[in-house]
């Protein structure tokens, strides 16, 4: 077989070393589990004989080693949407537990979290954005090098943007502090509206790079 396929976005699967088979990554809210969830993922990938089951860095459960017929089908049995490897849009949002059950944590990372990930999903933007939430400074979620990082403090959330971990690590330059809930849903609005204004075609951090922390933050706050 002549070994020629390409990432499929769409169907949100990256094809494997071996440019024949396949990985895709269920899009699960948060990666929040319960055991019927977490049963059906264990069924569906037996049925299937996935080579690789993985906890993914972003808190999901990836299939890896999938033939691209079996796509289509284990999401159909999965009854879940694609939620990896989709292309240039707003990834699924990662969070700590926060202060539903961790003793260090300010606020609640898992409320605000699953907002975020609901309003904001799959927006398409000129370049991927990685949305992480952290319940304190300690930043289990890794926020501080995301291209937008939330993280708990005592008077509310501190906003950061343009962090990344991938070839150059970078942390996130400090937007705004004490922030509520809703406060951060609007400024993420308008960061998100702006990116795709201004159509910058890198990541969130390159687009600050270019403008100026300054002049990119009195464009985004000055509503
Ligand atoms: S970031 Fe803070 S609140 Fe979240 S799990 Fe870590 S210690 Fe707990």
């Amino acid at each position: 077989m002549e070994k020629t396929r390409e990432n499929i976005p769409e169907k949100g699967a990256a094809v494997q070393k071996d440019m024949e088979n396949y990985a895709i990554i269920p899009y699960i809210p948060g990666g929040l589990l319960d055991p019927v969830t977490l049963r059906k993922l264990a069924d569906v990938a037996e049925k299937y004989q996935v080579k690789h089951l993985k906890v993914t860095s972003e808190h999901r459960i990836g299939f890896y080693g999938i033939r691209e017929d079996q796509i289509g089908p284990i999401l159909e049995e999965l009854e879940m949407e694609p939620g990896g490897f989709t292309g240039k849009c707003v990834r699924g949002v990662k969070f700590c537990i926060g202060n539903t059950s961790c003793k260090k944590a300010y606020q609640n990372t898992l409320e605000l979290g699953l907002k975020i990930d609901e309003n904001f999903h799959k927006t398409p933007t000129p370049d991927k954005v990685k949305i992480s939430l952290s319940g304190c400074p300690n930043s289990c979620a890794e926020s501080k090098v995301r291209d937008i990082g939330i993280i708990g403090t005592p008077k509310g959330w501190r906003y950061l943007v343009g962090g990344t971990c991938g070839l150059q690590v970078k942390e996130g330059k400090v937007l705004a502090k004490n922030l509520s809930d809703e406060e951060v849903l609007d400024l993420t609005t308008e960061i998100l509206d702006y990116y795709k204004k201004i159509d910058f075609k890198k990541r969130l951090g390159y687009l600050i790079e270019n403008e100026g922390f300054e002049t990119f933050k009195e464009e985004v706050l000055k509503k």
